[in-house]
């Protein structure tokens, strides 16, 4: 590889890396100002020594960066005595959901043209699940909003952009996870969909989740999280506590649209997700 082209993809893993800083702070993680100081330096001396060593030393450092959140939440989980809580909130394990022989595409066949509850009158496309059928990882909303109607792809407007985000933060790329609705079709006005349009939507959903058995869910909203766990709960209670889907830990967590709403908010969400990571990290189920 060419010096320019070196240099080219370095200061790619620097701009890489300050945009996850950056998001990294925007949700409020603490201690990353230390890295925003003493990590870019470290790059910047490398390319200037024009050294072959610096390529490796970018990538490793925006891995280190990548890695700072569970490391952050490693140092903040621990309680006094030493023990670590994190696995203490886990509910007791039913039996495991019963695996499919479907394949999505069977699924998405049988959902064809669908006019089995009224929101097909207002939509443009079905929102069909998306994402990486070997997931470790689920992320399932509420319903597809203006844009996703229009591109037939869920969470690909604003609060698409800020879920990708909170994916990445720890430390997976979109395409590595799945990513789901309640319902398919775009409800008028973008309201929550009835309990009669989600009770029929749903069992599709369950169906392919009962295909890529991931390890964990994270549910978004109270939308979401009452369908999947039956619960009248609401997400102010439950979020950040892991819960049980027929041998699946569940994940409570508040929508990405609310956030955007209340950026607040997204502290509380990083501390969820951090606890999603550090599950998929201990687990012994699959690598990847
Ligand atoms: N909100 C959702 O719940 N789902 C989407 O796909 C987009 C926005």
């Amino acid at each position: 590889m060419g010096l320019q082209s070196k240099t080219q993809e370095l200061l790619e893993l620097v701009h890489e890396t300050q945009k996850h800083l950056k998001y990294l702070q925007e949700l409020g993680v603490e201690g990353i100002q230390k890295h925003d100081d003493d990590i870019i330096p470290v790059i910047k001396q490398e390319q200037s020594r024009n050294s072959n060593r610096s390529l490796a030393t970018g990538k490793q450092t925006l891995n280190r960066v990548r890695e700072s959140g569970v490391d952050l939440l490693k140092k903040e989980e621990t309680s006094n005595d030493g023990s670590t809580s994190l696995f203490g909130d886990l509910t007791p394990q039913p039996a495991r959901l019963a695996p499919s022989t479907e394949t999505f595409e069977e699924i998405r066949l049988e959902i064809g043209d669908c006019t089995r509850c009224p929101l097909h009158q207002g939509r443009t496309n079905v929102v069909h699940t998306e994402g990486n059928r070997k997931a470790r990882l689920m992320f399932v909303g509420e319903a597809p909003g203006a844009d996703e109607d229009d591109q037939a792809r869920p969470f690909v407007g604003r609060a698409g952009q800020l879920l990708t985000n909170i994916i990445e933060a720890i430390g997976l790329k979109r395409e590595e996870v799945l990513i789901g609705n309640v319902n398919r079709c775009r409800p008028p006005g973008n309201r929550p969909p009835t309990p009669e349009e989600a009770s029929m939507c749903k069992p599709f959903l369950l169906r392919e989740i009962a295909v890529v058995q991931p390890e964990v869910i994270v549910v978004m909203g109270n939308t979401a999280m009452r369908n999947l766990l039956d619960t009248k709960e609401g997400i102010t209670k439950l979020r950040g506590h892991f819960q049980d889907y027929k041998g699946i830990k569940v994940m409570p967590t508040f929508h990405p649209a609310y956030l955007l709403r209340d950026p607040s908010k997204k502290r509380e969400t990083w501390e969820d997700l951090k606890k999603v990571r550090e599950y998929l990290d201990h687990s012994t189920n699959k690598q990847a």
